[in-house]
């Protein structure tokens, strides 16, 4: 979906895909794609009538090494450095009309049922991120001794131990919420999904800020893998639409609820 101007406004997507007998034509770059590259199989949103906005998108289905189809720019990224962020370059790339998913107009729908799914795949990567962070700083707290002690003894260290392992467990509740509703074949699941996304990624930064803290300045050197954890868990906050997104998909969803 994401292109160099179009991020948050998804609906702004300027790759065109041009109907020519039975084929689409595809022109256009994506950016800082997941997988591109390594992935075989990508869906594709473009514009096939950029006069309408989101109504004018499509979904394609494109495979690695059809004609016109190369890959870009690889990112050198803050975090989730171990996995590839890259551009998808169309150029005069055709594209079997069987290759269209739904119908035209629909790329915008198709897209936003995925992020409804997948957005408690990321919170899950958060919640990962959280309780691994939590893990090793419980073991170093117990290890690392200041003032002829353990630091894990001292009550300031507790209390942050208690607030991170409690608000893990609050974030678990949320997303495994979210996961039953899915699994169970709901069908609003926007707001559930937003939510967990949201409260686990937040969760996550603070988290793993807060074990960078109990680290001390061994924290912020690359001796222990901790700060790792910090820079992973930025991500989850950006992408599948960025927290600020969230907030706006749960608030459209409270406030159409309220005036039901
Ligand atoms: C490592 C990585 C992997 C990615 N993988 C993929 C992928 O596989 N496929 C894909 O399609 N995209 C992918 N993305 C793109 C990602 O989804 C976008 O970066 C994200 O949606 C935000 O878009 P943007 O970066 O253009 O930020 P912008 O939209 O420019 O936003 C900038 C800031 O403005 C805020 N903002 C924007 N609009 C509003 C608003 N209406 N209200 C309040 N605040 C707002 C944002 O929250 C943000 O803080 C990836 C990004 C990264 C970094």
């Amino acid at each position: 979906m994401t292109e160099a101007g179009a991020g948050s406004d998804a609906a702004a997507v300027a790759t065109t895909a041009e109907k020519k007998g039975d084929c689409y034509i595809l022109n256009g770059t994506k950016q800082w794609i997941t997988n591109g590259g390594e992935a075989e199989v990508y869906t594709v949103i473009a514009s096939v009538d950029r006069s309408k906005g989101a109504r004018g998108a499509a979904a394609f289905i494109l495979e690695k090494g059809m004609p016109g189809f190369e890959f870009g720019k690889k990112e050198d990224k803050m975090g989730i450095r171990a996995s590839v962020t890259r551009e998808l370059v169309f150029t005069d790339c055709k594209v079997p009309k069987e290759n269209l998913l739904g119908r035209e107009g629909l790329g915008f729908v198709v897209a936003m049922k995925t992020f409804d799914q997948s957005r408690p795949g990321v919170a899950s990567q958060a919640l990962g991120i959280a309780q691994g962070a939590l893990d090793l700083t419980l073991e170093y707290v117990k290890e690392r001794r200041q003032f002829g002690k353990s630091i894990s003894s001292f009550q300031g260290v507790q209390f942050m131990l208690v607030d991170m392992a409690t608000e893990i467990e609050a974030a678990r509740a949320l997303v495994y919420a979210a996961a039953r509703m899915i699994d169970s074949g709901a069908k609003k699941i926007s707001k559930d999904s937003a939510m967990a996304k949201l409260f686990t990624s937040d969760m996550a930064m603070k988290v793993t800020t807060d074990c960078v803290q109990l680290f001390g300045g061994y924290g912020y050197m690359r001796d222990y893998p901790i700060e790792k954890y910090m820079r992973d868990a930025k991500i989850t906050q950006i992408y599948e639409g960025t927290n600020q997104i969230q907030r706006s998909v749960i608030a459209a969803h409270l406030i159409k609820q309220s005036t039901a």
